[in-house]
């Protein structure tokens, strides 16, 4: 079977140890690779190779290195369908959902090709006698990103093109799950002229992490996944000196008051509820119904999802399978513990049956969940939308502020008063508020 190596310095060299995990095709239930997991000494060789790239770089003009991404850009874009067929390969999800995700990955690309405009410093004049102060913006030197399994291409792409361009040399250690995503883009970047050493790839796990976490001459981490993950990340990153971005898990909520349009808002819940499998970080997983209308719309949603066809991604279906096994018997036991604690389950997922041995789940609505079931509480990454029956508005408000994730949260109603007192109101998390 084909072992994946890492990408040092320009070339795919191969683990320095047997240590290594197996890439499965969801859909087939079947490994299809193995990949190695590396040692310390090759997130060093990584590093070292990082940081012999980075001076030239950094001196190289602006005008080049932006150049550089328009080249990535364009190579990029004639080959997105390439990319999107290893996504749906290794991750699961529909050939449409990735190539929505590179187009996502491809606008931070874009925005990079600009940096010359946001790389600007400041002068203030005489802010003391005789004294004039400026900043400018420079680069940090050799920078980590650590990546997580539900955007191999999107989540890489939200740092890499803005590090790159912006003079500093990077070391990816992309999700064990799918990681050819990140060799691909690497060819890629290769190819548009990016020299060696200035874009790396190192797989593994908690050993490659933990080498990034503590080398002297990593600067930066940028990491998105789990929340313990985030914690322990930006914990052991900063107690090494480094800035460290971590980005978290979260349980986003949408909340449907008495005067919206149900319709709407049952689209709007299937489609951000079993999107890709509800292994978002966006996903609408609590869906907030302010009575008296629960009835209504459990069963608009209801009805909408029995024509969800769950399948192959690569085969013209809605919704692929999970990324693993292991992660597809942990949604499914969230089902078992929502019914266990008394949820009411309008449609089971774990009754679906697709041909073969992939890891499929299919949609799932559990109505009547209340804040203390472990499947409100939980971030559970999968197509399992709760349904919470409230009494009032003030009492939806209060849920998700109440919650200990991070949230995003949709708003459904006419009532445009409804949708400030939201924001004025709201104490965490992102906003995104529809008013049809
Ligand atoms: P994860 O936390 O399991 O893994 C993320 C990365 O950390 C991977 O590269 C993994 O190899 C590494 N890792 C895993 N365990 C580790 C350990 N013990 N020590 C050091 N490194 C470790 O996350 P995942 O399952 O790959 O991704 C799903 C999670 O990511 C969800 O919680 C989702 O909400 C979150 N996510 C958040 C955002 C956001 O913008 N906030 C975006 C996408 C995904």
């Amino acid at each position: 079977m084909e072992q994946l190596g890492h990408f040092i310095n320009g070339i795919t060299v191969p683990n320095s140890s047997s240590r290594s995990g197996q890439v499965y095709n969801p859909a087939l239930g079947k490994a299809i690779r193995t990949v190695g997991f590396a040692e310390t000494a090759d997130a060093q060789a990584a590093i070292a190779a990082a940081k012999a790239a980075f001076p030239a770089w950094q001196l190289t003009s602006l005008a080049k290195r932006t150049q550089v991404m328009f080249s990535f850009r364009e190579i990029l874009n004639a080959r997105k369908g390439e990319l999107a067929a290893i996504i749906t390969e290794e991750h699961g999800k529909t050939l449409p959902d990735a190539l929505g995700e590179v187009t996502r990955g491809l606008e931070v690309v874009e925005f990079a090709t600009g940096l010359a405009h946001l790389l600007k410093g400041n002068y203030s004049e005489s802010v003391s006698a005789g004294i004039d102060v400026y900043s400018i913006r420079q680069a940090l030197g050799v920078v980590g990103i650590i990546s997580p399994f539900n955007f191999p291409a999107m989540v890489p792409m939200w740092f890499f093109p803005i590090a790159i361009a912006a003079g500093n040399a990077v070391i990816i250690k992309p999700s064990e799950k799918d990681p050819s995503a990140s060799m691909f883009m690497a060819q890629l970047l290769k190819e548009a002229g990016l020299p060696d050493g200035v874009f790396n790839v190192v797989h593994g796990d908690k050993v490659a992490v933990d080498a990034l976490l503590e080398h002297p001459g990593i600067k930066s981490v940028s990491f998105v996944g789990s929340t313990p993950i985030a914690q322990y990340v930006y914990e052991t990153g900063t107690k090494h000196g480094k800035r460290v971005q971590a980005l978290g898990g979260a349980k986003n909520h949408m909340i449907v008051l008495p005067d919206a349009d149900l319709d709407l808002a049952a689209d709007s819940a299937v489609n951000a509820g079993f999107g890709s499998a509800g292994e978002r970080c966006m996903a609408i997983s609590a869906l907030v119904a302010v009575e008296p209308i629960a009835d209504a719309l459990v069963k608009k949603i209801a009805d909408r999802m029995s024509t969800i066809k769950v399948g192959d991604g690569t085969k013209g279906c809605d919704m692929g399978p999970l990324v693993t096994k292991a992660h597809r018997d942990k949604v499914a036991s969230y089902i078992d513990a929502g019914e266990a604690e008394g949820g009411n389950v309008v449609v089971d997922g774990r009754t679906l049956k697709v041909e073969g041995n992939g890891f499929f789940l299919g949609p799932t609505l559990i109505d009547r969940v209340t804040p203390s079931m472990k499947v409100y509480r939980e971030e559970i990454f999968g197509p399992v939308l709760s349904v919470i029956r409230v009494n009032s508005y003030d009492e939806a408000l209060k849920l998700v502020n109440d919650h200990a994730f991070g949230n995003g949260t949709a708003i459904f109603t006419n009532d445009g008063g409804a949708a400030r007192k939201f924001q004025n109101e709201v104490e965490v998390g992102m906003v995104g508020i529809n008013v049809p």
